[in-house]
């Protein structure tokens, strides 16, 4: 089956020699939408023990350089040539004092075969002095990637949200990580809050305008243990959360819509199922991309 939008594995093709592979680091930082920077109670739909593995958490108290050893140690058996990437995922990787994020940075860059760092973050929560420093990083040899935060191109669902920033924030940090000559890649969540579908392909040109590297969707979840939780539950909050076949539909328009040149990374999230109130697919990623796939071949 031919290719029908440029996916994760050629972004990382051009970039890397031979496989690699994105090792989890958590570091115990925390988010500006909930220590009070921004914001309280953080973005409604947020529970992070839904995206970081149980190795990473921050109860482990492990150093960065033992949790790459650990992960390195679970692949190197299998592939004994696999490098690897550090990924800073939960919650917000440059909300700190920018010494102490460059220390733990250069610490995971130090870990034998790892050859990058994937940094997740909020679009209000990068510095030009910050991207200074990681354009250093990323012209000596090895590869820094920042992702963000974006979620919708529409500042009415960023409110709703609680999200405490903006789309103009987005399209400054895209261009000021650009600037610095470092790759940058866009997260939305498909199915938000008072958005219909138009609002969802808006942000689709949107992306279109600012040109990130790489954009990463996933269709709204409601997870235990969050703001959302509670409001669905009481009654409280409209949501139309999508069916299968629904959301293929709209991920095929995506693919049409969305310009070629911009890696889609991957369509969809699985939140463990204890914590997972709705909708309960019971589909891993791998095989809602593959009922994609076969949706797009039939075209
Ligand atoms: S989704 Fe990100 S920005 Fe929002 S509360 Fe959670 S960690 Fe903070």
């Amino acid at each position: 089956m031919g290719k029908f939008y440029r996916d994760y594995a050629d972004f990382l093709k051009e970039r890397f020699e031979g496989k690699v592979q994105k090792l989890t680091v958590d570091v115990g930082h925390t988010c500006p939408n909930r220590d009070g920077t921004k914001g309280r109670g953080g973005c409604i739909y947020c529970n992070n023990a839904s995206f970081s593995p149980a190795l990473a958490s921050p109860g482990s108290r492990m150093s960065v350089a033992a949790q790459l050893q650990a992960g390195k140690e679970f692949f190197a058996r299998k592939y004994p040539t696999m490098r690897y990437l550090a990924y800073f995922q939960s919650y917000t990787n440059t909300h700190d004092d920018p010494s102490r994020l460059i220390a733990r940075y250069r610490e995971a860059l130090a870990v034998d075969d790892v050859v990058g760092l994937i940094i997740g973050t909020r679009p209000d929560c990068i510095s030009p002095a910050l991207l200074a420093q990681l354009s250093e990083i990323n012209s000596s040899g090895k590869r820094v990637i920042i992702e963000y935060g974006a979620e919708s191109s529409h500042d009415t669902t960023l409110q709703a949200i609680n999200r405490c920033h903006t789309w103009a924030d987005t399209v400054n940090a895209v261009n000021l990580t650009r600037e610095a000559g470092i790759d940058v890649g866009l997260h939305f969540i498909m199915g938000l809050p008072g958005e219909s579908r138009a609002m969802m392909l808006a942000t689709v040109d949107a992306i279109n305008r600012l040109r990130p590297d790489t954009v990463k969707f996933h269709q709204l979840q409601v997870i235990d243990h969050t703001p959302l939780a509670r409001m669905w539950r009481e009654g409280n909050i409209e949501l139309h959360l999508f069916e299968v076949d629904e959301y293929l539909e709209l991920c095929k328009d995506i693919v049409g819509r969305l310009d070629p040149s911009i890696t889609i990374e991957r369509f969809t999230s699985s939140a463990p199922s204890d914590l997972l109130l709705a909708p309960r697919w019971g589909l891993k990623n791998y095989q809602f991309t593959n009922l994609l796939n076969n949706l797009l071949a039939a075209e």
